[in-house]
Parts: C-alpha cells; sequence; structure tokens
C-alpha cells in the first residue's frame, strides 16, 4: 500500500503511522542485532550487509590483544642434551645427538641453568613461582619435531600471575602474566621451489632442543603501540637478567599474538585470531594494526569472524589464513614420563630472588635521581641495557674536576648525543651499540671538545660517522688534530673566506641588502663548504654581518 503523492489528511496520517512503524521495526532489528554481537553465541542469522552497516557505524569496537614470547635461552648446551646450543653460525645438523634427533630409546636430561634462567625471569616478572612443576609432552604432527611431540609444560608451569607495568604517555598500566614455562625449541624448516618449480623443504635440527622459555600475557593491550611497548620492556627485562639475546630478527625473541575486536565496554569476547611470522617489532605494529581493521571490515561486511590461525606477509603488509586454530585437547597432554617432577625449595627460590641484578624499572628511576635526566630520557636510556651501559660508562670518563653545574651539562650532552645522532646512526645501519667501536671514553673526549668550541656540530656527527665501525685509536683530540678537522675559530683565516664568498655571490648580497634575510643564511652555508664545515658558525656570521655592514 502506497500513499505517497496523494495529499489527502487521511493519507498523510497513514504515511505518518508507516514510517513509524518502520522506525520500529528498524530499533529492534538493531538491538537484536547488538545482542547477537555481545552474545555471539545466541546470534541466531547473520546479520544482512544492510544491517551490518548500519551496525559498524553505531557499534565502536575496543582492540584486545594479549602476546605469547618465546625466548630462546641463554644457555651453554641444548634443554635435554649436551649438544652446544650456540648453533647461529653453524652448518646445518652438526649441533645433533640421538637425543634431540629424537631417536627411539634416548633418555633426556633436563638442563638446570635453563630452569634458573626460567625462575629468574618468572620473579622479574613478580610471578608466584609453583612449589611442583612437572614435564608435558605436546603431541602434534610436524616435520619440525623430531620425536613427534615437543617436552613443554601443561597445567604445571614454573611461574604464575605475574605483571609487568608499562608507560604510556606518562600513566602506568599493568599488563598481567598468566604464565612462564620451559620447553623445548623445534627444528628449523626452510621451504624452497626449484627453478623448474617442484617444492621442497629442507630440515635443519641445530635449534631443536635448544630451551625455549615461553611467557604469556594476560589479553590487557588495548592497541598496537601498547603491544610494542610490552615487548620492548620484556626484552629489557631478559636483556638485564642475561638470560636471552631478545633478537627478534635472528628469531631468539619470537612473538604470537591473539587478537580480537568487542563492542566497546562489553566484557565478552568475539572469537580470537592467532598472528604469527611477525619478524620484528615494527612488523608486530604493523600485523597487529591490519589484523584490527580486517576484524572491523569483517564485521562491517556481515561476515562472521572465526578463530583461526593466520599469519603474517611482510612484503605485502597482510595476514592471511594458515589454519583453524587448535584447541589443548588437540595436543593430548600427558606427563613426560622421562622426567622427574620439579620441586622448588622456599629458601632455593629466596636465593634466586635476591641473587637477581638491577632491572630496567629500577635503573630508570635511579637515572632520574642520580643524573637528573627526565623520565623520558631515562625511559628510552634504560629499554636496552648495552645503551643504558654505554651511558654509564661515558659518565664514568667524565674527568673528576667536573661537578655541580657543569657535570649535570656534560650527563644531559651524553645523553642527548646517544638517544639522537648516534641512535639515528645505528638505527641507519641496523646495528646494535655493543658492535660500535667508538669507546665512551671517545665519545666524552668529542663532547668536551665540541664544548670548547674545537671541534664544530656538523664535523663531530661526520668524524663520529666515519669512525663508528673502525675505531679512533688515537686520542680524538689527535685524531682530529691529523685528519685537519679541528674547527677554524681564528677571524683572520674566516674573514679570508668571507672576502671570497661576498666577492663571487654578489646577487645574494644585494638580495640581503635589499632585506632578503634568507641570503644571509645562504651566505653562512657558502662559508661553510669553503672551509668544509670546520669554520665556527657563529663567528662566520659574526664577521660576515660586520663586512656587509661596512660596504
Ligand atoms: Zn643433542
Amino acid at each position: 500500500m502506497r500513499y505517497i503523492g496523494i495529499d489527502t489528511p487521511e493519507a498523510k496520517q497513514a504515511n505518518k503511522r508507516l514510517v513509524e512503524g518502520k522506525k520500529v521495526k528498524l530499533e529492534k532489528r538493531l538491538k537484536s542485532l547488538l545482542l547477537s554481537i555481545i552474545y555471539p553465541s545466541t546470534c541466531i542469522s547473520l546479520p544482512s550487509f544492510c544491517d551490518a552497516a548500519i551496525l559498524t557505524a553505531v557499534v565502536n569496537y575496543e582492540t584486545v590483544i594479549g602476546l605469547e614470547v618465546h625466548a630462546q635461552l641463554l644457555t651453554r648446551s641444548k634443554m635435554f642434551c649436551s649438544c652446544n646450543a650456540d648453533y647461529a653460525n653453524a652448518p646445518p645438523n652438526t649441533h645433533v645427538c640421538p637425543i634431540c634427533l629424537g631417536m627411539p630409546g634416548v633418555l633426556p636430561t633436563i638442563n638446570q641453568k635453563a630452569i634458573e634462567y626460567t625462575v629468574m625471569t618468572a620473579l622479574a616478572l613478580n610471578c608466584t613461582i609453583a612449589e611442583h612443576a612437572k614435564f608435558d609432552r605436546k603431541n602434534y604432527t610436524y616435520p619440525d619435531l623430531m620425536k613427534g611431540y615437543q617436552i613443554s609444560q601443561y597445567d604445571a608451569p614454573m611461574g604464575q600471575h605475574g605483571w609487568l607495568i608499562l608507560d604510556t604517555n606518562g600513566a602506568k598500566k599493568r599488563i598481567d602474566i598468566t604464565r612462564v614455562h620451559l620447553e623445548e625449541d623445534v627444528a628449523k624448516l626452510t621451504h624452497r621451489t626449484t627453478p623448474e618449480g617442484e617444492s621442497h623443504s629442507l630440515v635443519d635440527v641445530n635449534r631443536a632442543g635448544v630451551p625455549l622459555m615461553e611467557i604469556v600475557g594476560e589479553p590487557d593491550i588495548t592497541s598496537p603501540e601498547e603491544a610494542r611497548q610490552y615487548l620492548i620492556k620484556l626484552r629489557a627485562i631478559l636483556q638485564y637478567l642475561g638470560v636471552s639475546t631478545g633478537n627478534m630478527e635472528e628469531g631468539s625473541f619470537r612473538c604470537d599474538a591473539n587478537v580480537s575486536i568487542r563492542p566497546a565496554g562489553s566484557t565478552d569476547y568475539l572469537p580470537k585470531v592467532e598472528v604469527k611470522n611477525m619478524n620484528s617489532f615494527k612488523a608486530v605494529y604493523r600485523a597487529l594494526e591490519y589484523e584490527v581493521e580486517r576484524q572491523k571490515q569483517e564485521m562491517a561486511k556481515g561476515g562472521r569472524l572465526v578463530q583461526e590461525t593466520r599469519g603474517w606477509v611482510e612484503d605485502k603488509g597482510i595476514t592471511v589464513s594458515q589454519r583453524s586454530k587448535e584447541y589443548a585437547h588437540d595436543y593430548r597432554y600427558f606427563p613426560e614420563p622421562d622426567l622427574p617432577p620439579l620441586v622448588f625449595d622456599k629458601s632455593w627460590v629466596e636465593k634466586m630472588r635476591s641473587g637477581l641484578p638491577e632491572l630496567p624499572e629500577v635503573r630508570r628511576e635511579r637515572f632520574v635521581s642520580q643524573y637528573g635526566l627526565s623520565l623520558y630520557d631515562a625511559n628510552l636510556l634504560t629499554d636496552s641495557k648495552a645503551m643504558a651501559d654505554y651511558f654509564e660508562d661515558c659518565i664514568k670518563s667524565i674527568t673528576v674536576s667536573s661537578n655541580g653545574a657543569d657535570l649535570h651539562k656534560k650527563t644531559k650532552a651524553i645523553s642527548n648525543w646517544l638517544l639522537g645522532d648516534f641512535s639515528r646512526m645505528l638505527n641507519a645501519t641496523n646495528t646494535g651499540i655493543e658492535e660500535t667501536k667508538v669507546k665512551p671514553r671517545d665519545l666524552v673526549e668529542m663532547l668536551d671538545l665540541m664544548d670548547k668550541g674545537r671541534l664544530s656540530g656538523p664535523t663531530a656527527k661526520k668524524f663520529f660517522e666515519e669512525t663508528l665501525f673502525t675505531g679512533i685509536g688515537l686520542s680524538v683530540s689527535d685524531m682530529i688534530a691529523k685528519k685537519g678537522l679541528s674547527q677554524i675559530s681564528d677571524s683572520s683565516e674566516i674573514e679570508e673566506v668571507v672576502a671570497q664568498v661576498i666577492a663571487s655571490n654578489s646577487q645574494a648580497v644585494s638580495d640581503f641588502k635589499a632585506g632578503k634575510e634568507q641570503a644571509l643564511t645562504f651566505l653562512v652555508g657558502q662559508i661553510m663548504k669553503g672551509t668544509k664545515g670546520r669554520a665556527n658558525p657563529k663567528l662566520a656570521r659574526e664577521i660576515l654581518l660586520h663586512k656587509l655592514g661596512g660596504n
């Protein structure tokens, strides 16, 4: 029945009723849709495209992320055999024995150091250490498993109920740690395709049996940025403890992420997706950002999210479905019969606790109180143990005569240089501070020469870049003298260059005289160029202004 175009009071009244009826129906539909999102198990029908579009417009989703981190432990031998665990530069399948090759009839032996490292980590993460723990067999069929099962821990892990504190924009946020447990790493598979198009996989067993600690976090993370910060904090703790290199690119520190979305304010979850294959902090951030958006889009299209495992494809910047997510019962866990249960004596645990080194959180607070650094700078410096160590070695190199305001100024200069130019150079070459050849005392001497006006900023940067991986050898001042890099602060020498620059840039000179300030910057640039960056820029500018004013 249509009333459009019929201009009678009855028709108008009927039309109004129709519109209102449609509105009520739509509201009802919307309400049921919201309920179906909040309580997916009660969802009877899939939202239509039109409904989903309305829904996406009105539903604000929040992100829920839980991270599972695997870290290889820095023990000398593997987890259950005496093979060398340092296989990074070894030819494939050379660090192997009947135990890590999974031969029948062999018996594993527990690596005590790996147990200690796991307990240290659990304590540093504020976990409760179990009085009794045990190893279990996790069964699954994949060619990277030599035995057909992995020795892991299931219902009796070593550490539980811990937490880690994040500092996000000055506010502290606690991320709970579910558990810390120990297992063995698996073999490495390399998938190849020949030019003829034939696919095959290569197995390297060197990695199989390397102690692998797993740290499972609660789904308390609400953004990709928080996830990135969590990983940085966690890596720093492992590095400070000396239990892992924390190197993500080399695969000794790996992260899987469980990602889901849910209507803001809801306490239930939509199906979660496990994202794998991210091998850098940047990759984790990008993959999470992509996955959250994908899930929102999926809901907007009226689709349904499924619990699955997806792999991050770095060069395409997407995640792709790999398999439906396994549940614990898929693994048929049962206690490892070849290993004794673990019993943790309270006094032993306390001994481990008192033996923990200074951790990043404490060191950061100390940097603020002892050196007067801002919380922001202290945070950046202590996020990497190597960087924090380098900073403190620099402080030790400051001459004893420095004190009070002078000491504070020098400390600040060192921090600025490390977090600024030094970090930029390291990032550009993708290297760690421990790989540089410039010693802390060289950096302090260089900053001292800059402070005294004997070395210009640009020259210092250039000099530093050149010697970063070769080392200085001589003292910085001797090297600078040898290379003829010292800053020119002699007026007569600069005056000569200024005269040449004025003579050969008449257009810029007239521009300046006509009031164009930019021309002055250009002329100072020419003087710096003429002295290969060695002129004292302040003095050069003064002399130039004087000469231009005098003409
Ligand atoms: Zn072995």
